[in-house]
């Protein structure tokens, strides 16, 4: 998936500063080990020198086979030597190796001309950042959510039990095409508490995840709008939006209300569809409001291929302040 430029290049930065970081301190304790052991200089010296006869012996071409060989076997003597002379110190040949923090890559961000898990790791991680979006998913998780605040209303407590196991099963049977969902109900019932449980596990299965309120997005559209005021061009926040596995719209119709956001907010959830990402989408607008605050399309997206859960019950935040 993609994140846009400037994520990408933030993450090539930071791993070309730990791979330089790695070979500097590999640098360092082989010049330590130097001081303390000159004679280990001269073989890795004379190391290079052989490796260098070798290269050249094939060049030149003719009956090379037997002088490699003796190369060879000087090569691995002096390898022994070299590495004798490490044990005497306490050193293995790893303690003057670099130790990227990627053995796989090496922190070039690569294998195999494909792009490495750490690099996409990375770019994920920045994206979240970016969006300043992971803090607060550790508190809101399935076993963190209370069924108490419904046990009066029997029918409340019926359907938001149908409603927590719904969202479970979400997360636990989570793909890339899974349906995209719309949380309706009043302020104070717990959608933004089950979308970031959603959005907890799905990243733990190692999706790729924005979550957001519909401020947060708005306001992250509207500073890349002055660079292109085409709201379907794309932009950083614009295709992070589009590309990620899982989006999350929090709070929608809570925003600050802009006809460039509702163009952009739509070409997101209609290209979404499209391709079939999965989107989850809270209010506690009616189908009705949506329709006069958007658009018709956008409500009718919404209602033709969204799956609806019903937040019912008293709100929450009311409730527990009465109870202190
Ligand atoms: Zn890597």
């Amino acid at each position: 998936m993609g994140y846009g430029k400037k994520i990408y290049e933030e993450a090539r930065a930071r791993l070309e500063q730990s791979r330089r970081e790695a070979e500097d301190r590999a640098r360092l304790a082989a010049e330590a080990f130097y001081q303390k052991c000159p004679e280990a200089r001269e073989i890795k010296d004379q190391m290079g020198a052989n490796a260098a006869r070798a290269a050249r012996a094939v060049v030149s071409g003719g009956d090379v086979r037997a002088g490699l060989m003796k190369l060879r076997d000087r090569g691995m003597a002096l390898q022994a030597q070299y590495e004798e002379l490490l044990k005497q110190q306490g050193l293995t040949p790893q303690d003057i190796k670099p130790r990227y923090a990627c053995p796989l890559c090496g922190d070039t961000g690569f294998t195999d001309g494909r792009m490495c898990q750490c690099l996409k790791r990375l770019q994920r991680n920045l994206a979240y950042e970016a969006l300043n979006m992971n803090a607060p998913l550790g508190k809101s998780t399935f076993e963190g959510f209370s069924l108490d605040y419904y046990k009066d209303d029997p029918r409340a407590l019926r359907q938001m039990e149908g409603v927590l196991s719904a969202c479970r099963q979400y997360a636990q049977r989570f793909r890339p095409d899974s349906p995209s969902l719309l949380f309706k109900g009043a302020t104070g019932l717990g959608k933004t508490h089950l979308s970031l449980a959603i959005a907890g596990q799905v990243i733990e299965k190692g999706y790729g995840v924005l979550y957001g309120s519909a401020q947060t997005f708005a306001v992250a559209l509207e500073r890349e709008r002055f660079d292109r005021p085409d709201p379907e061009a794309p932009t950083d926040a614009n295709s992070q939006l589009l590309s990620c596995d899982l989006l999350i719209l929090d709070d929608l119709g809570t925003e600050f209300p802009s006809q460039y956001v509702n163009a952009a907010l739509y070409h997101v959830v209609n290209s979404r569809l499209l391709s079939e990402k999965p989107t989850i989408i809270s209010t506690n607008l009616s189908m009705k409001e949506l329709e006069s605050r958007y658009s018709e399309r956008f409500a009718s997206r919404i209602a033709g291929f969204y799956g609806m859960v019903e937040f019912l019950g008293r709100d929450i935040r009311i409730q527990r302040r009465t109870a202190r």
